[in-house]
């Protein structure tokens, strides 16, 4: 069939909040998915600067952070030519059509987001409507690029299921507008939790730093946190209910190794947690050794970032006009 037109990729999007310096959670349940799709698919990935605000940020650090997260991604190994990769908040269109999918979202759904009551507990004394409708950033995040595939951990599960809900409310009143997005959830590494409470998701945002490792920490710093893990009594490496520290350590080597449970179980047959911790820490350092490396190289040349921040935002741009004049159609605002 040689004369026949290629298939439209699939295309996938994912974005990162810039409030910290991604974990081995981030890592393992997206940014190193991120770079194995790239090669398969039609990619965007970007830095959600804008979804970041929902929390109070210290302008300074949003501005610095911003930068190191979208500096990172390249060092992940992300393609800029390839992918787009860009800021959320140099494509304006993400908040035009966030506003418009409000108003197709209603009161009661969004109430239901577990992150919207998890986030509000932790910052009761600002609970604002941002952090309220953060999912319909999210939806227009996925809708605007028409993605087919949206690469997340476990626990963006619920929030796309929300995108889908509004898509199809949406389509179902003005005609086919949005591609309704599937989720593209890694079979391990879906999870990693918190080192010192492996009951509660690893998160970049937690404030206790031996809860979680950083992609950016130096060999030491991972050996250490890692020796003070929070596990069981039982000192017997095996995968089992209700011994969530050993399964999240297990689940970690198993992304570094790519070793099956049972392998590993075997590897550490008669060996105690001491062993193995160490063992875990030092797949880890090696896992993260070229990010690091090419992160050194990056960070530094400021022009670079740069260019490739411009030509992210108006490939992404272009895309998202699109959808976006496509639905203020369909909705009755008057073009001119
Ligand atoms: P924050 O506390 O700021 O929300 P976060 O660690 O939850 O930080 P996000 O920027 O919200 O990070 O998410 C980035 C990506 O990382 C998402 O695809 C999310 O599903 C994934 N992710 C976040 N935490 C984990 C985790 N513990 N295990 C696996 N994937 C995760
Ligand atoms: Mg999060």
């Amino acid at each position: 069939m040689e004369n026949q037109a290629p298939e439209r990729k699939k295309r996938v999007l994912s974005l990162i909040q810039p409030t910290a310096v991604p974990t081995i959670g981030n890592y393992f349940g997206a940014l190193k998915n991120w770079k194995a799709m790239s090669e398969d698919y039609d990619c965007l990935f970007g830095v959600a600067d804008l979804h970041a605000i929902t929390v109070r940020q210290e302008p300074a650090m949003l501005r610095k952070q911003s930068t190191e997260m979208f500096a990172l991604l390249l060092a992940n190994g992300l393609d800029p030519e390839k992918s787009i990769v860009f800021m959320q908040s140099h494509v304006p269109q993400h908040s035009q059509l966030g506003w418009l999918l409000n108003c197709y979202t209603q009161f009661g759904e969004a109430s239901r987001m577990t992150q919207f009551k998890d986030k509000s507990q932790k910052h009761a004394d600002n609970i604002n409507v941002g952090l309220f409708s953060y999912p319909t950033l999210m939806a227009a995040d996925i809708l605007l690029y028409q993605s087919d595939f949206v690469p997340i951990g476990a626990d963006q599960k619920q929030h796309l299921e929300l995108t889908r809900n509004i898509a199809e409310r949406f389509n179902g009143i003005y005609g086919n507008v949005f591609t309704i997005p599937e989720p593209f959830i890694g079979k391990k590494g879906a999870k990693i939790t918190s080192l010192q409470d492996p009951t509660s998701k690893m998160s970049k945002s937690d404030p206790n730093p031996k809860a979680s490792v950083s992609v950016l920490d130096e060999p030491n710093m991972i050996m250490k946190k890692f020796k003070s893990a929070v596990t069981d009594s039982e000192a017997c490496v095996r995968y089992a209910d209700g011994k969530d520290g050993i399964n999240n350590l297990m689940t970690i080597y198993s992304c570094c190794t790519g070793k099956a449970y049972e392998e590993i179980e075997k590897e550490f047959d008669g060996k105690g947690y001491g062993d193995f911790k160490v063992a875990v820490a030092e797949a880890v350092i090696a896992e993260l050794a070229p990010v690091q490396a090419e992160y050194k190289r990056i960070i530094t040349d400021t022009a670079y970032i740069n260019e490739c921040m411009a030509k992210g935002a108006e490939r992404a741009s272009r895309l998202a006009q699109r959808t976006l004049d496509k639905c203020m159609k369909k909705i009755g605002f008057k073009q001119i």
